[in-house]
This record gives structure tokens, C-alpha cells and sequence, in this order.
């Protein structure tokens, strides 16, 4: 069993970092927000005062954290946790963040000889409590053999993209990916309501069909359609339409810095920013819908 530190305990660090102690390594934790490091105490993980005093001496630190600035601010400069560990450390970045600040603590912990993974994962928070999130990291062949282990005991699967900042790639690419078929699902349903179809039937018959997606298999967003879906319950989420927001910005990020034109992702991006600052941020992203219907 390992020493893992593990810094950031929100909705999805907090129960990420309780599958570690069940799985039976010895958990450091620390949360600028205390309540989050009491949940965790309770847990039977011990609590630091410090992201610096959770990772000395850990085997592993795991950062679950908003955004690129607060990983960097964790990890960069002379204060940075890089700066304190020694090269046995193995360094698992799990936060959604843009590809470029990855590739730059990625570079920093090389140059210092620690190896670093930008792990983000896919599966919201209730995977994140079943512990069966997807992981798609970017690092070293040997990283990823190192991390391995620990990763499996917070999720299902486990893919190794290619070097640093490609983790961050490949969740890009899968969210755009996400927010472009739940548009077009739900475009595709309205069109079939406002024909007189039934949305479950049409769902079935896409189902068996080219249109056949994963929103369609597991997310149906038209309301009674599918019985635990965001949309059967007032599209409580789920996957809130604040981070769909934030996902596809990152997308665009990484699509303008390869010069590539994403005509589908940038309408996906506005549609979202729109019904985002139509003040359903907190909704779940299958609420989408409703902007269509108008
Ligand atoms: P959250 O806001 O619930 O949690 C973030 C936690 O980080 C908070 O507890 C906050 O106090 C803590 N924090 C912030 N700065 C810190 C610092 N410097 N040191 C220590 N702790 C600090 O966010 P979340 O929903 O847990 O998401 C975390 C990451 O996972 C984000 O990058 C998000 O995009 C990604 N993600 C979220 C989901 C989801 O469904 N919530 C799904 C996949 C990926």
C-alpha cells in the first residue's frame, strides 16, 4: 500500500480520495476548505495544514483541482510542491485544465526527474463515488506503469493518450465530442415531437439505427423518455452546463493552438455560452433542449 498525498477534495477529489483510503493506502489530504478536510477525516484519512506538509513523503500526490492557474500555483515556482519532492515521487494531475499549463508542470517535473501524468477523467461525480471513472493520462510509458495500480483504485478504465498535456488532449476532444451529439440528439428528437412521433420511439428506432450515440443510450434528453435521466427529473445534473462551458472552451484552446477550425465544436461552445448566460449554468448540459424549443 502507498503513501498518497491528495490535494483538492470537492465534489469529485472528496470521494476519489475516500475510494483510496477503502482501497487501504495511507491518505494525506488538504483542502483550503476546512469542512472538505473533515469529511475526509472521517473517512479515516489524516488531514495536513498544508499542500507542502500532505506531500512529504508521499509515493504519490493527486491533485483534483478547478483549473490550470491553481494547479500551476500548486505545483510551479519556488513555493510549488516540484520544488519539494524527491524523483520517487509520482505526480497524478486529475483536474480538467488546458493542455498547455500540463505540458508545462509535465516539463518542470522532468527537468527535476519526477514523474508527472496529467490524468483528467471522464464520469461525473457518482463515478467518481462508484469509483469507476475513465482516466486518460498523459505521460512517460514508465509513469504510467508506475500509476497504474492507484489509478484502478479510483476507476474502471485506464488509457495512456501519449506524453504530457495529451490526457488533457483526449478530454478535449471527448467532450466536444459529447456537447456536438447531445445537440445533435436533441435537434433530432424535436424534429420528430413536431411530426407527432413519439421521443421514445424515435429514441428506439435511432437506437437501432446510424444515429445510434451515446446520449441516445444512457442520456435520453427528452423528458420521460428515460426514467433517471437529467431530463426525466428537471434536468437537476448530472453534468452541469458550467462545466460544459469550461470543457468546450478548453477544446477551442487546443483547437486554435494546432491552427485548426472547429466549425462544430465553436456552434457547440456558443449554444452552450448562450444557455449558460440564460441562467441555467447549474443545469444539467442535456437541458440544452429547452434552448432549442425556444
Ligand atoms: P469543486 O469546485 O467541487 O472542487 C475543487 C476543490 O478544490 C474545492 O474543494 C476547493 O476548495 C479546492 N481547492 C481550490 N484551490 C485549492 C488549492 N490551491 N489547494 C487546495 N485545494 C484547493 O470541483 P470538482 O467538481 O471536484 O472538479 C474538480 C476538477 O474535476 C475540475 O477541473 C473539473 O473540471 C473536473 N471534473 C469535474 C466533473 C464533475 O462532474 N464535477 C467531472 C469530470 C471532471
Amino acid at each position: 500500500m502507498a503513501k498518497v498525498a491528495f490535494i483538492g477534495l470537492g465534489n469529485m477529489g472528496g470521494p476519489m480520495a475516500t475510494n483510496l483510503v477503502k482501497a487501504g493506502h495511507t491518505v494525506t489530504v488538504f483542502d483550503l476548505s476546512e469542512s472538505a478536510c473533515e469529511q475526509l477525516r472521517a473517512s479515516g484519512a489524516n488531514v495536513a495544514a498544508s499542500a507542502a506538509e500532505a506531500a512529504t513523503g508521499a509515493d504519490y500526490v493527486i491533485s483534483m483541482l478547478p483549473a490550470g492557474k491553481h494547479v500551476a500555483a500548486t505545483y510551479l515556482g519556488e513555493g510549488g510542491l516540484l520544488a519539494r519532492l524527491d524523483a520517487n515521487t509520482t505526480v497524478l494531475d486529475c483536474s480538467t485544465i488546458d493542455a498547455a499549463t500540463a505540458r508545462q508542470v509535465g516539463e518542470a517535473a522532468a527537468a527535476l526527474g519526477i514523474g508527472f501524468m496529467d490524468s483528467p477523467v471522464s464520469g461525473g461525480v457518482a463515478a467518481a463515488a462508484a469509483g469507476t471513472l475513465a482516466f486518460m493520462c498523459g505521460g512517460s510509458a514508465q509513469t504510467f506503469e508506475k500509476a497504474r495500480q492507484i489509478l484502478a483504485d479510483m476507476g474502471k478504465n485506464i488509457f495512456h493518450a501519449g506524453p504530457a498535456g495529451a490526457g488533457q488532449v483526449a478530454k478535449g476532444c471527448n467532450n466536444m465530442l459529447l456537447a456536438i451529439h447531445m445537440i445533435g440528439t436533441c435537434e433530432a428528437l424535436e424534429m420528430g415531437v413536431r411530426n407527432g412521433l413519439d421521443p421514445k420511439v424515435l429514441s428506439d428506432i435511432m437506437l437501432a439505427s446510424s444515429g445510434r450515440n451515446w446520449s441516445l443510450e444512457v442520456y435520453n434528453p427528452y423528458p420521460g423518455v428515460m426514467e433517471k435521466a437529467p431530463a426525466s427529473n428537471g434536468y437537476k445534473p448530472g453534468f452541469m452546463v458550467d462545466l460544459m462551458v469550461k470543457d468546450l472552451g478548453l477544446a477551442l484552446e487546443i483547437a486554435r493552438q494546432c491552427d485548426f477550425d472547429n466549425p462544430m465544436g465553436q456552434l457547440a461552445q456558443e449554444l452552450y455560452s448562450q444557455h449558460q448566460q440564460a441562467g441555467n449554468g447549474q443545469m444539467d448540459f442535456s437541458g440544452i433542449l429547452q434552448k432549442l424549443q425556444g
